[in-house]
């Protein structure tokens, strides 16, 4: 078979321990023997990261931005051990942050399904799709432990020193208080960024607020996507007969519970926080989620939900054995490939991603998977594989399907 070429270059970000390893591993078995690869290749391993003061991070955010397209793999947030263990000038900032500030971007979470493998829901039989949205809020906050008896107001000086105040309440004991924000700008990009998605990927969007309490704060967020939606994207979603439905958070959930899947959550950023934790745990497995960085005008991000696998690279380092799945890497890649030979009109890389995706879930549909698996899996007798085998045993799978 002729490799499939590439007329762009995807961008590569490299990343951090057991992850790096397992991305290698991808390259060498799935994806160099079949496509030449063009790609422009940054190390975000965190050496690298601090050899370059943290520049190769915004080098890699903006080529994306020229681009379109890339794919990540995990990278060590840095924290207080990370530093000494690394020995790094500054404790960097997290990749993702980074990356995400400079796309200004949503991010999209969902599981990859297979038979075997039973959500706790059992009426999920389609994927849900979470999207968070990621600025502000209560993970921007300002907050004051009131001491004692006092009056607490809420005030804003606009730029011409015209004031707006209201009492938020009187104190006549301790107690407690938190200032939060959000910006129309912000709130706006992550509404186109969910109507593009669902526009791309054909899903119903839910929205979900508490604006029956928050009758400024939530409303705005409401009046915002609906005046989007409105004036932008309506149109194309009467055309593709998609819905996009607004609801309370509380309805939302007992939606979601009772419903089969097949459409994008759109939460608020704590919201999405605490939600995306609990779909991802009731499908199964984090080595099983995707996740997807997509900008307001359309360039994406894909990489895997978890981690860098920290205590399997440990193993790894002492000559140990370890069974670490590598689906969710597998499908950044595939994602990012389908994505570039969507915009590229080349339909030989979209058709290898997807028979390598179809090569995963049949992998493990006969059996053989990785240790984490066959613990959710109801496979009788699976066949447990180490990481390489793993990818080699798709491999197999793979020479069957091209
Ligand atoms: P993690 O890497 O996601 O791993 C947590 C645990 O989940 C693992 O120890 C393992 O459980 C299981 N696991 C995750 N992915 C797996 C896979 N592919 N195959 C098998 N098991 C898997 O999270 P962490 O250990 O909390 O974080 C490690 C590093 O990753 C941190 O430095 C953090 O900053 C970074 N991180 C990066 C990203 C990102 O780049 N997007 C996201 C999250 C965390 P067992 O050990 O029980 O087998
Ligand atoms: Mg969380």
């Amino acid at each position: 078979m002729e490799k499939i070429k590439m007329s762009t270059p995807l961008v590569e970000m490299d990343g951090d321990e057991m992850t790096r390893i397992l991305w290698q591993m991808i390259k060498e078995e799935l994806l160099l023997p079949y496509i030449d690869l063009n790609t422009e290749y940054y190390d975000l391993g965190l050496e690298n990261r601090n050899a370059t003061d943290d520049q190769v991070t915004v080098d890699s955010a903006h080529a994306t931005l020229k681009y379109g397209v890339a794919v990540k793999c995990a990278t060590i947030t840095p924290n207080g051990a990370r530093m000494q263990e690394y020995r790094l000038k500054e404790m960097w900032k997290s990749p993702n942050g980074t990356i995400r500030a400079i796309l200004d971007g949503t991010v999209f979470r969902a599981p990859i399904l297979v038979k075997g493998i039973v959500p706790y829901v059992k009426n999920w039989t389609k994927p849900i799709t979470i999207a968070r949205h990621a600025y502000g809020d209560v993970y921007k906050n300002t907050e004051i432990r009131v001491p004692g008896p006092g009056k607490a107001e809420l005030v804003f000086t606009g730029a011409d020193g015209t004031e707006v105040r209201e009492t938020i309440h009187d104190f006549d004991g301790a107690g407690i208080l938190q200032g939060i924000h959000n910006t129309e700008k912000s709130i706006s990009s992550f509404a186109r960024a969910c109507f593009g998605y669902a526009v791309d990927t054909r899903q119903d969007l839910w929205f979900s607020t508490k604006d029956t309490i928050s009758k400024k704060y939530d409303h705005t967020f409401k009046d915002i996507f609906q005046e989007i939606y409105d004036k932008e994207f309506r149109h194309k979603f009467e055309e593709l007969g998609i819905e996009y439905f607004y609801t309370l958070i509380d309805d939302a959930v007992a939606r979601v519970i009772r419903s089969e899947g097949g459409f994008i959550w759109a939460c608020k950023n704590y919201d999405g926080d605490v939600m995306s934790d609990m779909v991802a745990t009731a499908y199964g497995d984090l080595s099983m989620m995707t996740s997807v960085l997509v900008s307001p005008n359309g360039v994406y991000e894909y990489e895997a939900a978890h981690g860098t696998v920290q205590r399997h690279y440990y193993k790894y380092l002492k000559g140990e054995e370890t069974s670490t799945n590598g689906i969710a890497t597998i499908f950044a890649w595939t994602g990012a490939l389908r994505k570039r030979g969507e915009l590229d009109g080349n339909s030989g890389l979209q058709a290898f991603a997807d028979k390598l995706e179809r090569a995963c879930i049949q992998t493990v549909e006969d059996g053989k998977m990785t240790k984490s698996l066959s613990l959710i899996s109801s496979c009788e007798n699976p066949v447990i594989l180490n990481s390489l085998d793993f990818i080699r045993a798709i491999r197999a799978t793979l020479e069957g399907l091209l």
